[in-house]
């Protein structure tokens, strides 16, 4: 019998767990029971992935920069994925901005539910706002001083400085191109050994990512706030996941434009990920996946996979950005404020910027939107506002944020000739298990 593709097998799983959690809020002990027994293996899940991805970020990126034989070629990229992931950041803020000020959802919520949700999340949203002004204390060079670690294993020993533990690979690639090739051969060896060992991993991981997505789902269904927050928050989520749908089109038409690769291809090739970063929230933890969907289904060269998705997973979240937008303009439209146009500019800059500092962690976005919303000086306060909704809409934007990634890679590799043929055509015959 054929096996179920992935996808379907993800999305089987998802479904089920939901199913599965509503079934269990039925009954007084159902909860209790999900998260004392079902959740446990969610975790175990994203953990699972989370372990990896230092260690393939290491190995890949090393392998990939020496590769490269050529400190131009790196440079050359280097520019090409900023410069692009900076385009796309800027659309989606744009996007956003226009959605909500057309729909404009905060004009609809009434006093009573503004002051409502104020007060049920006030204490939820006083801890984001403190957790931003840590950040915010510090000087304007601080995310740069930041890049280099005074330790690897310190930076790698916390999922959370990602970005040192990519200046690190870097600058060891740049030193293995230019040591003579009979030195570097041996250590490119082994981080190349090193790198299938982790593809390897992932092949593994994925196998137990239905019923992974199934754990993960049925808990935080359960866990999840009352429906009615839901409806009073209705046109405000319809404009953010409108404007998700929108940069999905996006992305969809700039990869057919520069790379001339169909919609159903790249959707067919990524959806696995997009899966796994609707269920985890989070585009670290889906990273290992979405490398290895990006090389083996989307025929992007390793050496740029292994370059622009890293980087992209920590500073490109064209998700992350729109919904800042959307949010900061919500809120104001909630507290009765007219935002100038001067002041909807300056959100487009700095939902960039934020988006940028969010780490790839699920509720990351939130955090630094306290950043917005201060510099167009929104209260703070109105955090609480979109607080009930703000996991499912995290879901959503962590999938934006991993397929945009995705599509820069491709138009990336396109632009230095190395977009091939995808290693993996029938790519349900690479997760077959062999019973
Ligand atoms: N959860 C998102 C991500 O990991 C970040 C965010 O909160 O927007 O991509």
């Amino acid at each position: 019998m054929r096996k179920l593709e992935l996808h379907w097998q993800i999305i089987l799983g998802m479904v089920g767990g939901v199913l599965f959690a509503l079934a269990m809020v039925q009954f007084d002990w159902g909860p209790k029971i999900v998260s004392d027994w079902i959740k446990p293996f969610g975790n175990i899940f994203i953990n699972s992935l989370k372990l990896i991805a230092v260690p393939l970020i290491l190995a890949s990126l090393i392998k990939g920069v020496s590769d490269l034989k050529d400190i131009s070629k790196l440079s050359k990229m280097g520019g090409r994925t900023i410069g692009i992931y900076l385009i796309t950041t800027i659309i989606a803020v744009s996007i956003g901005l226009t959605i909500v000020n057309i729909v404009k959802p905060g004009s609809s919520i009434s006093e009573e539910t503004r002051n409502e949700l104020v007060e049920n999340y006030k204490g939820d949203a006083d801890s984001k706002i403190s957790q931003a002004n840590e950040q915010k204390e510090s000087g304007p060079l601080k995310a740069l001083e930041d890049l280099v670690p005074s330790n690897i294993f310190s930076a790698a020993s916390d999922n959370g400085n990602m970005l040192q533990v990519i200046f690190f690979a870097i600058f060891f690639g740049v030193g293995l191109i230019l040591i003579p090739a009979e030195q570097a051969d041996p250590v490119k060896k082994f981080f190349d050994g090193f790198n299938e060992v982790i593809l390897k991993l992932i092949d593994l991981i994925m196998l137990a990512a239905p019923y992974g997505v199934f754990a993960l789902l049925a808990a935080l269904v359960v866990e999840s706030p009352s429906l009615d927050l839901f409806k009073a928050l209705g046109w405000y989520s319809v404009s953010v996941v409108l404007g998700l749908i929108l940069m999905i089109g996006v992305y969809i038409s700039l990869v057919w434009i520069f790379t001339k690769r169909k919609p159903s291809f790249f959707i067919n090739g990524i959806s696995p990920a997009q899966l796994l970063a609707f269920s985890t929230s989070s585009s670290a933890a889906t990273l290992p996946v979405t490398m290895e969907r990006v090389e083996e289904h989307l025929g992007v060269e390793e050496e740029v996979a292994s370059f622009v998705l890293p980087i992209g997973a920590t500073i490109n979240m064209d998700g992350t950005s729109l919904y800042q937008a959307v949010a900061a303009v919500f809120i104001a439209q909630a507290f009765g404020m007219d935002l100038s146009f001067g002041a909807q500019l300056g959100i487009i800059v700095t939902a960039t910027l934020a988006s940028i500092g969010s780490a790839a962690v699920p509720g990351a976005g939130m955090v630094m939107l306290v950043i917005v919303l201060a510099q167009a000086g929104i209260p703070e306060a109105g955090l609480a506002l979109i607080f009930a909704v703000d996991r499912p809409l995290d879901m959503c934007r962590t999938v934006v944020n991993v397929t945009g990634d995705a599509a820069v890679s491709m138009m990336v590799a396109k632009s230095v000739d190395k977009l091939g043929e995808p290693k993996v055509k029938e790519w349900s015959d690479h997760y077959k298990t062999s019973k």
